[in-house]
């Protein structure tokens, strides 16, 4: 691929975004810098379930969810948490995601993450060749089991994931045991996506992207990003503690961090963190052959390279406050729940999820600044869409016509 309607691009954040951004860049013959303050794929691309979900259409703007939603803050023991001292904070993001929580927006939201998920794998293939993923990549299905309690939801999801011609396979709890012999039986059902990979490492898969860009001529700034602002036509600059970089077009791919820039730009776009858990359990990684959610505990197992991760639950209350013992402990719980055998538990992390409150990303220019682009907001499904975001957003800034509707996504639905 050859260009020449962009002279040079930085990229501010080397998560998963950044970095296949940076990598679909130099494909197209673009000088790209990035920068991170930390060393790449540290923040929520780091301690993620590490699913590829391509099938995962429908979100948590749902009109069934939200009647769940009180009882469930109520709870101190289920998937869903606040830290009360961020409320006042989180106000318009909650008003704007309960006006999202209707058929109709729950709808729109599963046709535009559809289209771009129905994407991601091939996106994912075309990196996965050109990197090493042994034992980095694993391809056993993913597997959902739920309890006959939210039995209205999972027929919402699996009704609309039809509608959407999105392949899943239906279990009985005795296909499920037979899938996976370890697990205790508390749940009355499931769902097994079979063609779905899991990453064994997504820090590694990560760093491997990241070496690739490195290769291909890309170059790494890790310093503190201050301000990102666009002087003029051909000018954008990237403020760091250090010093001043000057691009012909800039990106702003900070993840959850990313509102502390666009409030700089001038745009109020209600941006938000789902904060997530996971822990460790060093040496069982063999004791289950694919990832399992349990979708009403809201939490998931994957075996990884680290151990056997038991991640999830979702916990507004910003990117600030500590992290809770008690998600920490309703995580542990839950995996205890499915493998009574599991025993103490290391690594506990705390991720921040991005999320806007129509759960769509935001990628496309900024509203003022045309030479800006953004590349955030992916919520739940961040670590799936890295590649063809990658694509879409190089395609962006180098012009490129596509077949895609990217309208859905662009941060003038937030003005
Ligand atoms: C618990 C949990 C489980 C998840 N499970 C899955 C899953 O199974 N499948 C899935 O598809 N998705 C999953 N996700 C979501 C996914 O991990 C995220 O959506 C995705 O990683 C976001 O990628 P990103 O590149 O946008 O952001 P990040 O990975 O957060 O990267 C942003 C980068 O910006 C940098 N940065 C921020 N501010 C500055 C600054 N001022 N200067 C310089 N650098 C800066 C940060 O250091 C960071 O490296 C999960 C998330 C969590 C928390």
């Amino acid at each position: 691929m050859s260009n020449i309607n962009c002279s040079s691009v930085g990229i501010i954040g080397a998560g998963i975004q950044g970095v296949c951004i940076g990598l679909q860049l130099l494909k197209r013959n673009i000088p790209t810098t990035i920068f991170d303050r930390t060393e790449p794929g540290m923040m929520a691309s780091y301690g993620n379930a590490g699913h590829f979900s391509p099938y995962a259409v429908l979100q948590l703007n749902r009109p069934d969810i939200m009647y769940d939603v009180p009882k469930m803050l109520m709870s101190s023991n289920g998937p869903l948490a606040l830290k009360w001292n961020y409320i006042p904070k989180m106000l318009p993001w909650i008003f704007n995601y309960l006006k999202n929580c209707n058929k109709k927006s729950m709808l729109h939201t599963a046709k535009y993450m559809h289209q771009i998920l129905n994407h991601s794998m091939d996106a994912y293939e075309e990196i996965f060749q050109e990197i090493d993923t042994t034992n980095l990549v694993d391809q056993k299905g993913i597997i959902y089991v739920w309890t006959n309690k939210n039995l209205k939801s999972r027929n919402l999801e699996i009704k609309t994931r039809e509608d959407l011609g999105v392949k899943q396979k239906i279990l009985t709890v005795k296909e499920i045991l037979e899938l996976e012999p370890n697990i205790k039986p508390v749940f009355t059902g499931g769902c097994f996506y079979d063609y779905a990979y899991h990453a064994r490492d997504p820090h590694g898969i990560t760093k491997k992207i990241f070496e690739l860009f490195l290769k291909k001529g890309g170059k790494f700034i890790n310093e503190d990003v201050k301000t990102l602002k666009q002087l003029n036509e051909k000018e954008t600059v990237i403020k760091t503690e250090k010093k001043e970089y000057k691009f012909e077009k800039s990106v702003l791919a900070c993840g959850a961090f990313s509102k502390k820039f666009t409030d700089q730009l001038g745009e109020k776009i209600p941006l938000e963190t789902e904060r997530g858990y996971h822990v460790h359990f060093k040496g069982m990684d063999n004791l289950i052959k694919r990832p399992i959610i349990f979708l009403d505990r809201g939490f998931g197992l994957t075996p990884m390279n680290q151990g056997l991760r038991a991640v999830g639950t979702v916990e507004l209350g910003g990117l600030d406050n500590p992290p809770s013992k008690k998600r920490i402990q309703y995580i542990v719980n839950c995996a205890k729940e499915l493998l009574p055998q599991l025993k103490q538990h290391q690594d506990e992390w705390l991720g921040f999820r991005p999320t806007l409150p129509d759960f769509l990303p935001v990628m496309g220019p900024s509203k003022n600044n045309k030479n800006i682009i953004y590349a955030f907001g992916h919520q739940h499904l961040g670590w799936t869409l890295g590649a063809i975001t990658g694509k879409i957003v190089a395609g962006l800034l180098a012009n490129e016509k596509t077949n895609l509707d990217l309208s859905p996504y662009s941060s003038s639905r937030f003005n």
